[in-house]
């Protein structure tokens, strides 16, 4: 299995998740041309697209999902409440192409299994997911204002993980947002801070895992190293074995591999 991004903040989100045949896209926060040149960047055509996953329907995950399902025939996976949303019914799916799901029920896209979370996150029915096969385990966590004790459980044991840390809490109390969005940020139904990212980490962390990956980074009320700081203090890594998305490239394909041992010479 193997796995990158094609951009990762509030001005848009792509996530490609492929194993065999199989490549899903998670969320399109960009307009249908701008991912196709992004989607190239990574050597993936869109027309190799098995699904579109959707988690919610803010702007910055859904910009490009109807036009780009229509134009290339690709389903699209989404909750109800998603489907339902305003912005999505301005611009309407393909209906031919939608796939209602629960939040509560896995399902496959090809050779990947998908495990949705429900999360905390100011929309209708937001979803998160773990994308699963016989052998591998990854998660992706963003868009969540809180942890539950359900999102600690669905994330053990994961060999790799996607994970929020949308902002430093002090950045973003002296930062230039409004007070209602600073609220809105920082809220149950907001976005992860370093801290609640690197206690969930801390909860979930096991040797297992191969690869970590900070997603959803806030350009204005957030910092690299306070990000590592957070994290490093939390499982004791080594601050390289971090990686960061960013907003203009996402980050490079990873691949989970077996661990080869080495032997003594
Ligand atoms: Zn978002
Ligand atoms: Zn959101």
């Amino acid at each position: 299995m193997r796995f990158a991004s094609i951009g990762s903040g509030s001005e848009g989100n792509g996530t490609l998740i492929c194993h065999k045949d199989t490549v899903i896209l998670l969320d399109c926060g960009f307009s249908a041309k701008e991912t196709v040149r992004r989607l190239r960047c990574k050597g993936i055509e869109p027309e190799q697209l098995s699904a579109i996953l959707v988690t919610h329907e803010h702007g910055d995950h859904i910009k490009g999902v109807s036009v780009l399902s229509s134009q290339y025939d690709i389903p699209v996976y989404l909750t109800w409440g998603t489907f339902c949303c305003k912005p999505l019914q301005k611009r309407p799916l393909d209906e031919r192409l939608v796939n209602i799901i629960t939040p509560h029920q896995s399902f496959a896209v090809g050779s990947i299994q998908v495990q949705p979370v429900p999360v905390p996150h100011d929309a209708r029915e937001p979803a998160q997911f773990v994308f699963s096969n016989e052998r591998w385990r990854l998660g992706v966590l963003t868009d969540v204002g809180s942890i539950t004790p359900h999102i600690i459980s669905v994330y053990e044991d994961c060999d790799a993980l996607l994970l929020e840390c949308n902002h430093d809490l002090s950045l973003l109390a002296n930062g230039s947002y409004p007070p209602a969005l600073k609220r809105r940020v920082a809220g149950d139904y907001g976005h992860l801070n370093n801290q609640q990212a690197a206690s969930l980490l801390q909860s979930v962390y096991s040797e297992r895992m191969q690869h970590l990956v900070v997603t959803h980074i806030s350009q204005k009320n957030n910092e690299l190293e306070k990000v590592t700081d957070s994290l490093v203090a939390a499982i004791h890594c080594c601050p390289d074995w971090i990686r960061m998305a960013d907003q203009d490239n996402g980050f490079e394909w990873m691949t989970l591999t077996e661990k080869v041992a080495v032997s003594e010479v």
